[in-house]
């Protein structure tokens, strides 16, 4: 890559592969960096390359699994043009320079553009119990089989809602797991109201249909419309079991060790907030997301959003956006590109966000589960925030933006930087206060923007950083 281009590429999911094969055929060499240890990104995770186990794509994949195949073997095409960091964490972003640690060391990458494509994790709507042992999230319920070839547990409920719920659902009974139940807290009613929406990609609503009578046709319970009450403990605090209210008010109870639960997806913005970029709240994404325009450009120049991490739209409009922003970055540097590509790309990425509507009206999250969580909810695990402390804050009239509440409470100070809580304290402001998601303001982004040991870290020369340099937590 000539110096006067050095193109980062955060993310080596569908997304960050797309637009680094888009920017080496036009003779770029890009950095890209990646803190999973194999490319692929979330939904093509790939086991460890020393497993003790071995899966076929089909057995890993399902239906995707070609999709998958090609985006790794694309990857791998692409090794000896790129300059491919796996293992890396990018835990923080300044104008042309993005902080990196690997192994324990620390290092600086300069670039001149950038290509954010850092994808999406669950979104989680707290109950009493989800921080006992043996709660995951469905994501990290699907990455122990995929990457580790294990269930989460002997007997496992899956619970939340969206199309997550049932996949995971689908692959855990294939595997041989033992799935207790699924519990969906959207209502059939509102799936069925979404559906005329979800149709003009009939193959990928197909999927759907089909996964959800594949379960049906093996007995495995579903229910629709519920309402969580709690997940329980045993002695050992260890998940015992789960109690909901059916859609008609009905008490229901069951026996498990081990719950998946998840209400859609969230997009991981954090470093585009720390670039610079300008956000805006997204209603159908209830966030807020960097703004960019149709081909994947942000507010700052020479910044590009691609993937889940700019919006939900799944895996196929990852691959799509990857490419538009590369070629979108390629079209600012003066490279010509092809324009009837380009366009293509971007009608087609416009068709899935119709799709994409339907199902975020389809699996909505529980609109008003704030208001009914106990005080002694615990809301921020990482800094034991509880519902009645927030609550207590809020009414005294200290907090009446979450950044406000915050500072004062905590929440979202702690590892995970207000990326699992940061939407409760939005709702709880909510539903305290009768603002909107939209007036309650925007949890600002921190570095590092995810864990990074506080030990002495090492300069790629090897050099000891000395505690004055380190950046603050
Ligand atoms: C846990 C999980 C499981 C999913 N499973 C499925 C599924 O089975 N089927 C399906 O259709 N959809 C699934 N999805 C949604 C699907 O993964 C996405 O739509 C798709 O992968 C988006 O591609 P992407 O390239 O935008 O992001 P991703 O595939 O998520 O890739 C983003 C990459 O960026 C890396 N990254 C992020 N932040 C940093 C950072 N700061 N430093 C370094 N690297 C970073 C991540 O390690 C990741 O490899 C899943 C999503 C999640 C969160």
């Amino acid at each position: 890559m000539s110096e006067a281009h050095r193109v980062a590429i955060v993310g080596a999911g569908p997304a960050g592969v797309r637009a680094a094969q888009t920017l080496v055929a036009a003779g770029l060499r890009p950095v890209v960096i990646d803190e999973n240890a194999r490319w692929g990104g979330q939904i093509y995770r790939q086991p460890p390359a020393d497993a003790g186990f071995r899966r076929s794509a089909s057995t890993l994949y399902g239906f995707e699994a070609k999709k998958a195949e090609a985006v790794h073997d694309t990857m791998a095409t692409l090794l000896p043009h790129i300059d491919y960091r796996p293992d890396t964490l990018a835990w923080a972003c300044e104008p042309n320079r993005l902080d990196t640690l690997h192994a324990g060391r620390e290092a600086s990458v300069p670039f001149t553009h950038l290509i954010i494509a850092s994808g999406a994790t669950d979104r989680i709507v707290p109950l009493p119990g989800w921080t006992l042992a043996g709660v995951y999230t469905l994501g990290g319920a699907q990455v122990a089989l995929k990457a580790q070839g294990c269930a989460i547990g002997s007997r496992v409920v899956l619970a939340g809602t969206g199309p997550l719920l049932y996949l995971v659902a689908y692959q855990y009974v294939k595997a041989g797991a033992n799935v207790a139940a699924v519990l969906d807290t959207s209502p059939l009613s509102r799936q069925a109201a979404a559906a005329p929406r979800m149709l003009n990609q009939p193959s990928t609503f197909a999927k759907g249909l089909y996964y959800v009578g594949w379960l049906h046709a093996r007995g495995v319970r579903i229910e629709r419309g519920v309402t969580l009450d709690r997940i329980d403990g045993g002695g050992d605090s260890a998940v015992s079991g789960i109690r909901w209210r059916t859609q008609r008010g009905d008490a229901r109870a069951l026996d498990c060790d081990a719950v998946g639960m998840g209400f859609g997806l969230r997009p991981e913005t954090q470093l585009a907030d720390l670039a610079g970029c300008r956000f805006r709240f997204d209603a159908l994404n209830r966030c807020w997301l960097p703004e960019r325009d149709a081909a994947g450009r942000s507010s700052v120049p020479n910044v590009y959003l691609a993937g889940d991490g700019a919006g939900i739209a799944g895996a196929d409009a990852a691959e799509l956006a990857g490419r538009r922003a590369a070629l979108a970055l390629l079209e600012d540097i003066g490279v010509a590109s092809n324009r009837h590509h380009a366009m293509k790309l971007e009608h087609e990425l416009g068709r899935i966000a119709a799709f994409r509507a339907g199902i975020e009206h389809a699996f909505a999250p529980p609109a008003d589960a704030a208001q009914s969580w106990p005080d002694d909810l615990v809301v921020c695990r990482c800094e034991d925030v509880t519902a009645g402390a927030m609550r207590a804050c809020i009414r005294s009239g200290l907090a009446t933006e979450v950044n406000r509440l915050k500072a004062l409470t905590r929440i979202g100070m702690g590892r995970c930087q207000g990326r699992m809580c940061g939407e409760s304290a939005v709702a709880l402001l909510c539903a305290e206060t009768g603002k909107t998601p939209a007036d309650a303001g925007r949890l600002r982004s921190q570095a590092p923007v995810k864990p990074i040991p506080i030990t002495p870290m090492l300069y790629d020369d090897g050099v000891q950083m000395q505690p004055e340099e380190a950046h603050d937590e």
